[in-house]
């Protein structure tokens, strides 16, 4: 017999697929969620799902874990500062393999085996960001409360960004696939985090949706313990939680991103479990939600 319950599930998801159909979410992969195959098929389901009801998505990947993976048995030693990688010569060699070649050509042929159409791109690519390098900053550690200048290398900051390329794509029912490398005018090539990258876009092309899609199950009162989720925060109350100091390390990179974006314009951010099996449709397509919902007001 067929189970009814089921079938609710279809009706409960109506009114958010008429509300996104045509929409423009910009969905980041963390690490942990494109470093194994089955996590990455699952979610590509996810998404493509997402793509076939009309809602038009730019992907965004980092790779952090899979370098530092590549890094150690290479022998490349790894500085990480406050959630920011520090990119020396061998490094940004490493940074070159692993985003732009390995994660990017399995994030793009995950989609392309359920029949979305994709097209892989780096931040050069249609001169869609302009960066510069960074300069060494002065840093507090807020462990040890000493102040260090650190110079992180080859990473850049964004300087502008040209959405008219990614526009394009989504026009003609393309999925562009973005890797967070970026260049300047002179062609140096930098490595940029992606969170901020995919926030960029998000203003830039005025989406509705900002997905950072990581390895927990959105942001926590307590680091650590997954039953301290908060499921929904004004920009108000963000900034309340990054002053209390509870995010540390990788999501500090999300905060500046998420309060940058919040602070300019409507998109609603979201921070979900990519590694945990229908936490995308659940928190965009159902009245529960599976993660952090963040709201600009
Ligand atoms: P990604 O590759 O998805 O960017 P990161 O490791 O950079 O992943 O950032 C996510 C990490 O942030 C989590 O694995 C978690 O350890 C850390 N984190 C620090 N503080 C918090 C918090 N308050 N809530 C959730 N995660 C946190
Ligand atoms: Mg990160």
């Amino acid at each position: 017999m067929m189970n009814h319950d089921r079938l609710e599930l279809l009706r409960e998801a109506l009114p958010y697929i008429q509300k996104f159909k045509g929409k423009i979410f910009v969905i980041k992969l963390g690490g942990t969620v494109t470093e194994h195959s089955a996590t990455l098929h699952s979610l590509a389901e996810e998404i493509a799902l997402c793509h076939q009801v009309g809602i038009r998505i730019i992907v965004v990947h980092g790779g952090g874990h899979q370098v530092t993976r590549l890094a150690r048995r290479l022998g490349v030693q790894q500085k990480i500062v406050l959630g920011r990688r520090i990119t020396d010569d061998e490094t940004l060699e490493i940074a070159k393999m692993i985003f732009a070649g390995k994660i990017n050509t399995e994030v793009a042929a995950a989609l392309h085996r359920l029949g979305v159409p994709t097209v892989g791109l780096t931040g050069f690519d249609g001169q869609l960001i302009r960066a510069r390098r960074r300069h060494p900053q002065r840093i507090v550690d807020p462990e040890t409360g000493r102040e260090e200048l650190i110079d992180y290398g080859h990473v850049g900051d964004i300087e502008s960004v040209n959405g008219q390329l990614l526009a394009l794509l989504l026009e003609h029912g393309y999925v562009p696939v973005l890797c967070c490398l970026a260049a300047d005018a002179q062609g140096n090539i930098f490595n940029i985090n992606a969170d901020t990258i995919a926030a960029e876009l998000a203003a830039n092309l005025d989406a509705e949706k900002l997905l950072l899609l990581t390895d927990v199950d959105g942001i926590l009162l307590e680091k650590g313990d997954p039953t301290t989720r908060l499921s929904r925060l004004t920009l108000a109350q963000f900034k309340e939680l990054l002053a209390s100091g509870r995010l540390a390390e990788g999501m500090l990179p999300k905060a500046d991103a998420i309060l940058g974006l919040l602070a300019r314009g409507r998109t609603t951010v979201h921070v979900i479990n990519g590694c945990r099996r229908n936490a995308l449709l659940q928190e965009l397509f159902t009245d529960e939600g599976s993660g952090t919902m963040i709201i600009p007001t």
